[in-house]
């Protein structure tokens, strides 16, 4: 998936945000994971993909991809940033950190997620809870800290369950 599949997906769930204001998605590998700039607010979840390692060409899926999104609203400028954490191989050593494969499943979800937490904090409506799970992946084995850029950055939701929103 491609960042483009992104932006059509958010796009896609966002447009009836509000009437007046537009909104748009970047992507920024230097989020931070903790606290975000004056201004902006934060939304953290873990989601399911999968990764292939660009040494060795295994794959291997994860339910534990750590995902960040930053936004803000400012005079009918919605903007929102991402961060997807990577994964490396266990199997190689050095092996470079790989950029997470999205389902467009998994993508919309997260963006319905996304939009959903929009409004609660960018628009203040209380939306009550309506829970849509990800499609999880079959994961063998438990999941591998030393390869997981969120673990590394003290950011994984290692304790979270994926029903916990
Ligand atoms: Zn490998
Ligand atoms: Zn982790």
């Amino acid at each position: 998936m491609t960042t483009q599949d992104w932006m059509r997906i958010f796009e896609a769930k966002g447009g009836k945000l509000n009437r007046r204001d537009s909104w748009r998605l970047q992507f920024d590998d230097s989020l931070s994971p903790d606290k975000p700039n004056m201004g902006w607010k934060m939304y953290k979840r873990s989601a399911c993909a999968r990764f292939s390692c660009s040494t060795c060409k295994r794959t291997w899926p994860s339910n534990r991809v750590m995902v960040i999104f930053h936004m803000r609203l400012s005079r009918g400028q919605g903007t929102v940033k991402v961060r997807r954490f990577r994964q490396n191989c266990k199997e190689c050593s050095e092996a470079p950190m790989e950029e997470a494969t999205f389902s467009t499943d998994n993508i919309s979800i997260l963006m319905e997620k996304l939009v959903e937490k929009i409004r609660e904090k960018c628009y203040h409506q209380n939306l009550g809870k309506k829970n849509r799970f990800f499609r999880n992946i079959d994961v063998e084995g438990p999941h591998e800290e030393a390869h997981c850029e969120a673990c590394q950055q003290g950011t994984c939701s290692m304790n979270q369950t994926i029903r916990h929103f």
